[in-house]
C-alpha cells in the first residue's frame, strides 16, 4: 500500500520532483488538495528552522504525516549569501529573474573588489564562483520529527542557459557538468540535486 504524505509546498515543480524521487511507494498530497491555499509561513533564520516551521504548520492544521523542505543557495564570493534569503533575494515578490539579475550583479561587484584587492597583494581565497544548493527536509511521522539534509555543489555561470527546472537553475552549473541545471533533464537533475539527496535519505528511512 502507498504511504500518504502531505508535502508542505504549493510549488508544482517541487511536487513533481518529489513524486519522481520518492517513486511508487509514496502518494504525495499537496496542501491545496486539502484546501490550504495560503502561503505557508517561513520566517526562520535557517533552512532547518524554516523547513520545521512549514512542516509544523501543515501538521497542526491536518494532523497528517507530512514533510517540508527548505532550500537555499550559498555563493562563496558572497560569503554564503543569499542562503536563507534565496527565495526573496531581490524582494518579497520572489521573482526568479530579478533574483538572478541581483545575484549576477552582486557577484560582478565582488569580483571587481577582489581584483583590486589582488592588485594590492591582498589574498582573496573565497573569490571564486563556487556555490552550492542546500536542502533541509523535516518529516513529521506519527507526530515525531526527523531531519534530512542534501547538497549539490557547483558554480554560478555568467549567462542564463536552458528552459528546464526553476529558480536559479539557468545559472547553476553543477559540479562535473558543463551545462546548467536548467539544461538537464528532470531525471538527470533529480539524480544529483540537493532536494533529490535529502528526499532519497528520507525515503530510505521510511522504507527501513
Ligand atoms: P524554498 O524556500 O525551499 O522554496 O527555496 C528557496 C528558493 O531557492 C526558491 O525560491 C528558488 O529560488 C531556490 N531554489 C530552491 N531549489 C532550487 C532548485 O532546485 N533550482 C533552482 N533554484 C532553487
Amino acid at each position: 500500500m502507498n504511504m500518504k504524505l502531505v508535502f508542505a509546498t504549493n510549488n508544482i515543480h517541487k511536487v513533481r520532483e518529489a513524486s519522481e524521487i520518492l517513486g511508487k511507494g509514496f502518494e504525495i498530497v499537496t496542501p491545496a488538495q486539502l484546501g490550504i491555499t495560503e502561503d505557508i509561513p517561513e520566517t526562520g533564520n535557517s533552512l532547518r528552522a524554516n523547513s520545521q516551521q512549514k512542516a509544523d504548520y501543515i501538521y497542526q492544521k491536518t494532523g497528517l504525516d507530512c514533510f517540508a523542505d527548505d532550500s537555499g543557495l550559498e555563493v562563496d564570493i558572497l560569503g554564503g549569501a543569499p542562503g536563507v534569503e534565496t527565495a526573496r533575494y531581490a524582494g518579497p515578490e520572489k521573482n526568479p529573474s530579478a533574483n538572478i539579475a541581483k545575484l549576477l550583479l552582486e557577484m560582478a561587484r565582488r569580483e571587481m573588489e577582489a581584483s583590486f584587492a589582488r592588485e594590492l597583494g591582498i589574498d582573496t581565497p573565497h573569490a571564486t564562483r563556487k556555490a552550492r544548493f542546500r536542502t533541509c527536509v523535516t518529516l513529521i511521522i506519527g507526530g515525531k520529527k526527523h531531519f534530512f539534509d542534501g547538497c549539490m555543489e557547483g558554480k554560478i555561470g555568467r549567462k542564463l542557459y536552458g528552459n528546464g527546472g526553476f529558480g536559479y537553475d539557468p545559472i547553476f552549473i553543477s559540479e562535473g557538468r558543463d551545462v546548467t541545471a536548467a539544461e538537464l533533464t528532470e531525471d538527470e537533475k533529480n539524480a544529483i540535486s540537493h532536494r533529490g539527496n535529502a528526499l532519497r535519505a528520507m525515503a530510505a528511512f521510511l522504507n527501513e
